[in-house]
């Protein structure tokens, strides 16, 4: 089995549009699906090529309403390259007996490559060899080989090569209620050295895309000179020729793209730079050259190795392609977030929620430069985040749940129900959690970095602008004493109301309050670590006084958690008294239950009503923090916390969760590896089929989900390390399951880079030769100091084949130190 390849051997049309989303390439820059390029939007097909940040909004009347919304924008399709095989048949998989298929995405050269024998109805029988790319070195270019071998017959073949600006956004069952036309045309031609031409430009933000390519025809790799003629309609440009097949002799067809928007800098315009694009790229053998050397460089920064279990060994290396394909070091001077749903699809019409809590971790320890800049992409978008704010009524910022383009908020507020089919209110709009997401990722960057520039200049900013806003919405209760946030909605978006209520949100969230508590103090902590120049300039900017200042404090002391006498901690005030759900009756009466939302609305019932949590909440709380940190918090607001805290909630919880999210079982998994190991590990062999599989049963089609991609890749490189920077110590508390034989992975930490290696009884700390003075690295509550150039070994406790109580007493131990 390749560890390093997706590979599909049969051409199952229920499958493709899954396989075409599994089978993307992209660079950070541009992402292309993987359908045929023979293929149109259809039933079976989803072509879609998506340039980070490309967003436009349009209205649509639904019900009676005016909706707007905005989406990243499905762009001219660059591959359309087909062939005729007779008189107006042309070349269709559901037309032709397929004698061979393959389909194989490379994931260590990035290349997908598909490989198809077939017989057509003149018993001709042809193969069909095609290699696409999306080039990591240079983002701009895409290309596409194929090479055609005619195994029994000769004759004239009929090619039609095109750029296909007549798309529209279509990939999402559920918005096609919603106008998906988001092109304009704006020009099409052929030029004389026969490279075509297409520009197209979004109908209400003004982005003009331009894609030009070049083709050649090649015989036996020698170029040939073929008449062609253009095809030139609106938003539409190809090329018609026929070229001479001789049996057994291959024929190729090159078709280099360049994609260039007018967002892009170091241009003039972008309809130039596509053409000289595709002028002066190199041909396809180069481009292959280039690509294997950047992808060779990208996997020596990222490559996280397990041994022991090859299907988890190929799906982290899938995991941490389809993120390096969204996000890469060509994203680097973008203005862009983290979709969601990767460049794949257009599921969550690209927008940016809190994934990105799940995502950063992975890029802090490998490529930090890159959530630099991907938070650069909040605190553009500050001010809108205080508009915000300041249009709830509150101060400070509140960043939006969904972001696109310019910030603002882009949730939408009505949602297609799937089992009912009737379109009802959503209130996800509530989860004012993304705000302590946002300041959280701020602050692991600062851990990993000690980027005090990036702090002073803007992180300082938005994190006391985010604690501004948490310190606005608590209210004091004068009856309990303590500080309140009504009218939220917690990261489990099962529940937006109290049974029978008219009211929208809930009181108490505890993750929400918790968060905004660690916000508050830390906030103190920013202030202290900038200079006093910063610190004088920060407040004289957001006009903080120590009034204001004194308040968090005072918060932060004073918030009420709803924590039951047993030691529960409510999901939000009221939880306790909602009714328990019966899990067994609706898992009989439903093939799957994972949208319980769906199926009680549909009931005509609510999730609101009942015990049932949709994805990881209170858990949230285990997965980010650490023991050790949470009693602080807890102790600082006056609550209990003792050693039967974690356990107990994550039990109950567990129990009372469908994981309808696929960020749900990343958190289970990794709070349950210290308490459970074979749930754990149960849990983490599910997470990572969530794309691969399809767990979902529909979803993948639509778009990856970054989220649980990256939150498994941290699964094997944070959690079993017990990887955690804090306190300018790199702390290790190693446990790995037994399944697993070795974790290695490379880390660049401020200046060091080390290689990692754990297996059950040693870990290896290798440090690269660098000019950067010894490294603090604790283990096991020791610290000690790494000399770059050195290696250290450190034999491990043996805590395996105990007995299961034994053992899990001994993981209970070591429950994880601080993970900031
Ligand atoms: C989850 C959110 C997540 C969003 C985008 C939703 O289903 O509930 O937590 O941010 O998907 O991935």
């Amino acid at each position: 089995m390749s560890l390093w390849s997706l590979r599909y051997q049969d051409f199952d049309p229920c499958k493709e549009k899954l396989r075409e989303t599994l089978c993307t390439v992209g660079n950070g820059y541009f992402a292309t699906r993987g359908a045929a390029a023979e293929a149109k939007a259809d039933g079976i097909h989803y072509p879609g090529t998506y340039i980070a940040g490309c967003y436009n909004r349009l209205a649509s009347v639904v019900a009676g309403r005016t909706i707007e919304n905005e989406s990243l924008v499905n762009l001219p399709n660059w591959l359309p390259l087909t062939f005729e095989l007779h008189e107006g048949q042309w070349f269709d998989l559901q037309r032709v007996q397929i004698l061979d298929y393959e389909q194989e995405l490379d994931m260590k050269k990035g290349l997908l490559i598909r490989k198809v024998r077939f017989k057509d109805d003149q018993e001709r029988i042809t193969r069909l060899t095609q290699t696409r790319l999306a080039h990591m070195e240079d983002p701009h270019i895409g290309g596409l080989k194929s090479t055609i071998v005619a195994e029994n017959w000769s004759g004239n073949l009929r090619f039609i090569t095109a750029l296909d600006g007549r798309v529209e956004n279509l990939g999402v069952k559920t918005y096609r209620q919603f106008s998906g036309k988001h092109l304009l045309p704006v020009r099409q031609s052929v030029s004389q050295n026969n490279t075509m031409f297409l520009m197209v430009k979004t109908n209400q933000s003004n982005i003009e895309i331009a894609e030009a390519a070049k083709t050649t025809v090649r015989r036996n790799d020698r170029e040939v000179n073929v008449r062609r003629k253009p095809i030139i309609r609106s938003a539409y440009v190809g090329q018609e020729f026929t070229v001479r097949v001789k049996k057994k002799e291959p024929i190729s067809i090159e078709k280099i793209v360049a994609i260039y928007t007018s967002k892009d800098r170091a241009i003039s315009e972008c309809g130039q730079a596509a053409m000289k694009g595709a002028r002066n790229a190199p041909d396809f053998s180069q481009l292959v050259r280039r690509q294997e050397l950047f992808w060779k460089h990208l996997w020596s920064r990222f490559r996280v190795r397990v041994e022991g279990d090859d299907r988890a060994a190929l799906t982290v290396h899938a995991h941490t392609f389809h993120l390096l394909q969204t996000i890469s070091p060509n994203s680097i001077d973008l203005d862009v977030g983290v979709p969601a749903r990767g460049l794949h699809g257009e599921a969550y019409r690209g927008h940016v929620f809190w994934d990105e809590l799940f995502v950063f971790p992975v890029l802090n320890i490998h490529l930090p430069d890159l959530t630099r800049s991907l938070l650069m992409y909040r605190y553009r978008r500050l001010d809108e985040a205080r508009l915000l704010a300041s249009q709830r009524g509150f101060r400070g910022a509140l960043y939006p749940w969904e972001s696109a383009s310019d910030g603002r908020e882009v949730t939408p507020i009505l949602q297609f129900n799937s089992i009912s089919r009737k379109w009802s209110r959503v209130n996800t709009c509530l989860q004012w959690h993304v705000n302590a997401a946002i300041a959280f990722n701020i602050w692991r960057y600062f851990q990993v970095s000690d980027d005090t520039e990036f702090l002073s200049l803007y992180g300082a900013e938005m994190f006391l602008e985010i604690a501004r806003f948490y310190a606005s919405i608590a209210r004091y209760n004068e009856s309990t004493g303590r500080y309140e946030i009504r009218g939220i909605m917690g990261p489990d978006e099962y529940h937006d109301a109290y049974p029978h209520s008219d009211e929208v949100g809930i009181k108490n969230n505890a993750y929400t309050n918790i968060m905004a508590v660690w916000v508050l103090g830390k906030a103190l902590e920013v202030l202290r670590r900038v200079s006093m120049t910063t610190r004088d300039w920060l407040l004289e900017k957001l006009q903080l006084e120590q009034d204001e200042i004194s308040r968090w404090e005072e918060i932060s002391r004073k918030m009420f958690v709803p924590i039951q006498d047993d030691g529960i901690i409510s999901e939000f005030q009221g939880y306790e008294k909602l009714k328990e759900f019966d899990w067994q009756a609706y898992r009989k009466k439903y093939k799957s239950i994972q949208d319980l939302a769906g199926i009680l609305t549909s009931e005509g019932d609510s999730t609101n009503n009942y015990k049932v949590s949709k994805q990881a909440d209170v858990l949230m709380l285990f997965y980010l923090f650490s023991s050790e940190e949470l009693k602080e918090l807890f102790t600082r607001l006056g609550y209990p916390f003792n050693k039967e805290t974690i356990p107990k909630n994550i039990e109950y919880y567990a129990k009372r969760t469908s994981h309808g999210s696929t960020l749900s079982r990343i958190v289970h998994s990794w709070i349950f590896a210290r308490l459970d190991r074979e749930r754990s590990w149960q849990i983490a062999k599910e997470a990572l089929e969530s794309d691969l599989s399809d767990i979902q049963g529909g979803t993948t089609p639509e778009g990856i989900h970054i989220g649980a991609m990256a939150g498994t890749v941290e699964i094997f490189q944070r959690c079993y390390t017990g990887l955690v920077t804090r306190d300018d110590v790199l702390w290790l508390n190693p446990l790995l399951p037994s399944e697993i034989k070795k974790v290695s992975f490379p880390i660049f930490y401020r200046g060091h880079t080390f290689q990692i290696e754990l297996g059950a009884r040693e870990l290896k700390i290798k440090s690269f030769s660098s000019p950067a003075p010894a490294a603090k690295v604790g283990l096991y509550g020791k610290v000690m100091e790494i000399t770059p150039g050195t290696t250290k070994r450190f034999r491990l406790k043996k805590s395996q084949g105990r007995s299961n109580k034994k053992k899990q007493q001994q993981q209970r131990k070591h429950y994880p130190r601080g993970r900031v």
